[in-house]
């Protein structure tokens, strides 16, 4: 692994990377299937993913015909690294017994351990006989929507495969780690003007908000728009806010402290809500809804910007959807993708069928969207937000930093790269782009 690692710093020809010799094991941030029942009994938030996540040696699988070996330089810490970490809601070794049993090349996914990570940058080692568009030397970041293209279902949009999953989720020889095994069809152009920790931060969360904002499967926004984003400065928020401003859309933020809403401010989001400072209370406390504070919310979003919104960016689940559900403007949408603190979400229906409006459920993004995304990620047009930097070693500390909510934007990990700010290749454009968009989130976690 060294070797490679070398060879890539020092920016060896594809030829030199391809006749690199692929190691029979790799470092690899891993949980365990021994482990499932660790914590069983205790509350969520005592779940600690610091004792559920091994750094070690693993072994390097076989490659199948379609996929290619990725020397990892950089990955990310995602809300699923959280997930499988504490084995919510379900253990990640139950989708990968079943991917096991769909073929021969599958039951390399199910075994007792998972190399977990769901986004990556890096450079192509190695590709499978039927790989035709990517070869060795290419720097990549990798999507994580994991697909059968022989699959009938997967073609026209693969989010609606039958078989559709999430790479380093719901299968093994993910991107934490200093090699991954991927489809070639989750790879992408390494945007030039990035380190690799800047590049490897985006792909997971950045093609969420896009297709859950700006593709014709998600909210279709339009210019105009006023788009109630929570949690605006997380990992799939603050893209989101990104998009709305870019779109010609009036975003506003929600957030839970005065230096979150001062980067919210910093990023050109003029509406912003402080939800601590306003201490919403959308529950009773016999756990019944309290709909004076639904209203109170969407008096505050039209105090800042004179109407409700168009579109609601929903994400945290049972504490705030029956007022994303009721605070969405009379012919509306809400559109969600995930369920944070809690999945069972209740809302008055008589506020959603009188007023028209409309629920759209999202997830992740195809590889036409996440390519899009990654388009505007090159172009310097999309932002990384990434506020800091771990190494692979501190996998377990940045998830629990992440399952506590003690972060903002994403948090990059160091894999192969020694050390931060390497694999720039187009300073112009990052000259252009600007430091200050880059790394708008940097002061605020370090
Ligand atoms: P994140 O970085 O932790 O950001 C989420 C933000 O939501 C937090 O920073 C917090 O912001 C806000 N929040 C948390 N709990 C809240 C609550 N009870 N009420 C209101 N706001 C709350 O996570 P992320 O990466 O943005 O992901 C968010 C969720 O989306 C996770 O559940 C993740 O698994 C899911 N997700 C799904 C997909 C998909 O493809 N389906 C893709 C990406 C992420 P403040 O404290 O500042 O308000």
């Amino acid at each position: 692994m060294e070797d490679i690692r070398n060879a890539i710093l020092s920016g060896a020809d594809a030829a030199t990377i391809a006749a690199l010799p692929i190691p029979a094991t790799y470092r690899g941030a891993h949980v365990r299937l021994a482990d499932v029942e660790m914590f069983a009994g205790l509350d969520s938030h005592e779940k600690d993913p610091r004792k559920s996540i091994h750094v070690g040696e693993v072994p390097t699988p076989e490659l199948a015909p379609d996929e290619v070996y990725v020397a990892v330089m950089a990955s990310s810490i995602n809300f699923n690294t959280v997930w499988t970490s504490i084995f919510e809601p379900i253990h990640t070794f139950g989708p990968m017994q079943r991917l096991g049993r769909e073929s021969e090349l599958a039951k390399r996914h199910d075994r007792d351990y998972q190399v977990i990570g769901s986004d990556a940058s890096g450079v192509v080692l190695k590709v499978g006989a039927a790989v035709r568009t990517w070869k060795p030397g290419d720097k990549v970041t990798v999507h994580c929507n994991h697909v059968d293209d022989q699959d009938q279902s997967a073609h026209n949009d693969s989010m609606m495969a039958s078989n559709q999953r999430i790479w380093g989720y719901e299968t093994n020889f993910g991107g934490l780690a200093d090699m991954a095994v991927v489809k070639a069809n989750q790879l992408m152009p390494k945007p030039a003007h990035l380190s690799w920790e800047e590049a490897a931060v985006n792909a997971l969360c950045n093609s969420t908000s896009y297709r859950m904002l700006v593709s014709q499967n998600g909210a279709r926004m339009k210019q105009g728009d006023v788009v109630l984003i929570w949690g605006a400065t997380g990992g799939i928020g603050a893209y989101a806010v990104q998009y709305v401003l870019n779109g010609g859309g009036i975003p506003v933020g929600v957030v839970s402290s005065s230096d979150k809403a001062d980067i919210l401010r910093e990023m050109g989001c003029e509406a912003v809500i402080d939800r601590k400072a306003a201490n919403y209370k959308f529950f009773n406390e016999d756990g019944s809804h309290n709909e004076k504070e639904w209203r109170r919310l969407g008096s505050d979003i039209r105090a800042l910007v004179g109407e409700d919104p168009d579109i609601v960016f929903e994400h945290p689940g049972r504490s705030t959807f029956g007022a994303s559900m009721y605070v969405v403007k009379r012919g509306g949408t809400v559109v969600t993708c995930a369920a944070t603190s809690g999945f069972m979400l209740e809302f008055d229906n008589r506020h959603f069928w009188m007023r028209l409006k409309k629920l759209v459920g999202s997830h992740f993004a195809n590889y036409r969207e996440a390519w899009e995304a990654n388009r505007l990620i090159g172009k310097g047009m999309i932002h990384p937000v990434m506020s800091q930097v771990f190494s692979l070693e501190d996998v377990g500390e940045a998830a629990y930093q992440v399952h506590h909510n003690m972060h903002e934007g994403k948090l990059g990990i160091l894999c192969l790269a020694p050390e931060e700010g390497l694999g720039i290749d187009d300073p112009e454009l990052r000259a252009k782009v600007g430091e200050e968009n880059i790394n708008r989130f940097r002061r605020a976690g370090v």
